[in-house]
C-alpha cells in the first residue's frame, strides 16, 4: 500500500477549500492546505465582505439625507475615506485569524507558498514537495481585462477595495455584479461616475424588469449609464484619465475600474500535465461530484466557473466530503439558488426569469408591484421598489421572485426556503403579511399582469 503523505492536499484556502479541508479533517483525514496569499480568498479579502463593508458605510451618505425627513439636522457630518478603509482593513484581519484558527483547530497543515502539481498525487509547494491520495484544486477566480490601448492604467475590484484616496470622477466599465456595486457605492460617497457597458442595460442574464428598474434608479441618482457603449483607448491625462468611446466620446476621470468578468486561476497549476481537463475558458471541467478527468483530482469554487457565488463553493465542498469520505455521494444541484446583487438600491432574485421561466413552461403567469416604499414617503427620496413573481399557471408553482429595493437580500432568502420546499402560489397568497413591511407586498399580489402582445414580445 503507498502511504500518502497526506490523505487530502487542497490548493487555494479560500472558502470552498477551507470548508473541505475542515469537514475532510473532521471526517478523520490528514489535510494540507496549500495558500500562496493571505488565508481567506477572494471572498473573504477581496470580494463579498469587504465590498459589502463599504457599500454599508456609502449607505449611511443616503441615510443622512433622508433622515431630515424626520426631524433630524445633521448639518457637519463629515466622511472620511481611509478610516473607513482601515476599520474594513481591521475587519478582514479578524476574519483572517478566525480562519487560520479554524484550520489549527481542526490540525490541518497550512503549507505557505505556491502549489503546483507535479503529478496526479504530488503537489510541489517551493519549499516542500508533498503527495497525497487526493488533491482538491479551489483556487478561485480573478478579474480579467480586456486588451484596450492604454489598460494598464485601469484598476480592478482588488485594487478599489483599497485606494487610499477617494476620487472625484470615477469611470467604471462593465455591467455586471461588480461594476454596478461599486458604480451605486462611489456614486453615494459623491462620486461623479460613469458607467460604460457595452449591452443594452445593466445586469445582463437578470430578469427585464430588474435590469430596467435598477438602470432606472442608478440613473435618477446621478450615475452616468452609457449603454451599448465600448472604450476603444484609455490615455493618461495631467489631471487624470480620458477614455475615448466608440461613438468618439471622451470621459474624463480620476480613476478607471474594470469589472469586465473573472477567469478561473489554473494558469501554472501543472493541470494540463497531470492530465486534468480545462474548458476554453481555463476553468476545471468537472461531473456533477466534482470529480475531474483524473480520479485523485477533484475541484469547486470559481476555478470550475459552474456558478461563482460563495455559498455555492460551500455546498460543492460539503457534497464532496460527503461523497468522498462519509459515505454518501452527494451531486449538486444549482436550482432556487438565491443572489443578491448590492448595488444601491439592491437586487435579489431566486429562481427563474420571466424569459427561462416561458422557455421551459410556455405560458407564465406574472405578478408585479413597483412602489414607493414607505421610509420615503417622509425622507421624499423619490425611490421605488419592484417585486415580481412567476408562477406556473398549470401546477400554480412560484417558478421565481425577484426584487429590486432596500432589503431585497433579506427578504429573498426567506422566499429561497419557500421555491426550495416547492410553494404554490395559493400557499404564499395563504401567507399573512407582518404589517407595514414591503415583504408582505409578496403575499398579497393578487393582480396578474397582461401577458405581453406577440408584437411587444417581439
Ligand atoms: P460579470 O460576468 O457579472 O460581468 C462582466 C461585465 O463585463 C458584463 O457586463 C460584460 O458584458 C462585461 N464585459 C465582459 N467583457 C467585456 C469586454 N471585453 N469589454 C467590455 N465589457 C465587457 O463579471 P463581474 O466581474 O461583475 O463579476 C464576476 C463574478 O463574480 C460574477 O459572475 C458573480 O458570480 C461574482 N460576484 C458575485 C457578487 C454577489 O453575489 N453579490 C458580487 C460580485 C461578483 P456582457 O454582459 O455584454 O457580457
Amino acid at each position: 500500500m503507498t502511504s500518502w503523505d497526506y490523505d487530502l492536499v487542497v490548493l487555494g484556502a479560500g472558502s470552498g477549500g477551507i470548508r473541505a479541508a475542515r469537514l475532510a479533517a473532521q471526517a478523520g483525514q490528514r489535510v494540507a492546505v496549500v495558500e500562496e496569499q493571505r488565508v481567506g480568498g477572494t471572498c473573504v479579502l477581496r470580494g463579498c465582505v469587504p465590498k459589502k463593508l463599504l457599500v454599508m458605510g456609502a449607505h449611511y451618505a443616503e441615510d443622512l439625507e433622508d433622515m431630515r425627513g424626520y426631524g433630524w439636522d445633521v448639518d457637519g457630518a463629515r466622511f472620511d475615506w481611509g478610516r473607513l478603509i482601515a476599520a474594513k482593513n481591521a475587519e478582514l484581519q479578524r476574519l483572517e485569524s478566525l480562519y487560520n484558527r479554524i484550520l489549527n483547530d481542526n490540525n490541518v497543515t497550512l503549507l505557505p507558498g505556491r502549489g503546483r502539481l507535479a503529478d496526479p498525487h504530488t503537489v510541489e509547494t517551493g519549499a516542500r514537495t508533498v503527495t497525497a491520495e487526493r488533491i482538491l484544486i479551489a483556487t478561485g477566480g480573478r478579474p480579467v481585462m480586456p486588451p484596450v490601448p492604454g489598460i494598464e492604467h485601469a484598476i480592478t475590484s482588488n485594487e478599489a477595495l483599497d485606494l487610499m484616496h477617494l476620487p472625484r470622477r470615477a469611470a467604471i466599465v462593465g455591467g455586471g455584479y461588480i461594476a454596478v456595486e461599486f458604480a451605486g457605492l462611489f456614486n453615494a460617497l459623491g462620486v461623479q461616475v460613469t458607467e460604460i457597458l457595452r449591452g443594452d442595460t445593466v445586469l445582463r442574464g437578470f430578469d427585464t424588469d430588474v435590469r430596467a428598474s435598477l438602470a432606472e434608479e442608478m440613473t435618477r441618482k446621478g450615475i452616468d449609464l452609457r449603454c451599448e457603449s465600448v472604450v476603444r483607448s484609455i490615455a493618461k491625462t495631467e489631471t487624470g484619465f480620458s477614455l475615448l468611446l466608440g461613438d468618439d466620446e471622451t470621459v474624463e476621470t480620476d480613476i478607471v475600474l474594470y469589472a469586465t468578468g473573472r477567469r478561473p486561476n489554473t494558469d501554472g497549476l501543472g493541470l494540463e500535465e497531470a492530465g486534468v481537463k480545462l474548458d476554453a475558458n481555463g476553468a476545471v471541467v468537472v461531473d456533477p461530484f466534482s470529480a475531474t478527468s483524473v480520479p485523485s483530482i477533484f475541484a469547486v469554487g470559481d476555478v470550475t466557473d459552474r456558478m461563482n457565488l460563495t455559498p455555492v463553493a460551500l455546498a460543492e465542498a460539503r457534497a464532496l466530503i460527503d461523497t468522498l469520505y462519509r459515505g454518501r455521494p452527494t451531486a449538486m444541484t444549482y436550482d432556487n439558488i438565491a443572489t443578491a446583487v448590492f448595488s444601491m438600491p439592491p437586487v435579489a432574485t431566486v429562481g427563474l426569469t420571466e424569459v427561462e421561466a416561458r422557455d421551459r413552461f410556455g405560458a407564465v403567469h406574472v405578478y408585479m408591484s413597483r412602489f414607493r416604499p414607505m421610509r420615503h414617503t417622509l425622507s421624499g427620496r423619490e425611490e421605488r421598489t419592484m417585486m415580481k413573481m412567476l408562477v406556473d399557471p398549470v401546477t400554480d408553482r412560484v417558478l421565481g421572485i425577484h426584487m429590486m429595493g432596500a432589503d431585497a437580500p433579506e427578504i429573498i432568502q426567506g422566499f429561497a426556503v419557500a421555491l426550495t420546499c416547492g410553494a404554490t402560489k395559493a400557499q404564499v397568497d395563504a401567507t399573512l403579511g407582518i404589517h407595514p413591511t414591503a415583504a408582505e407586498e409578496l403575499v398579497t399580489m393578487r393582480d396578474r399582469r397582461p401577458d405581453p402582445t406577440p408584437e411587444a414580445e417581439d
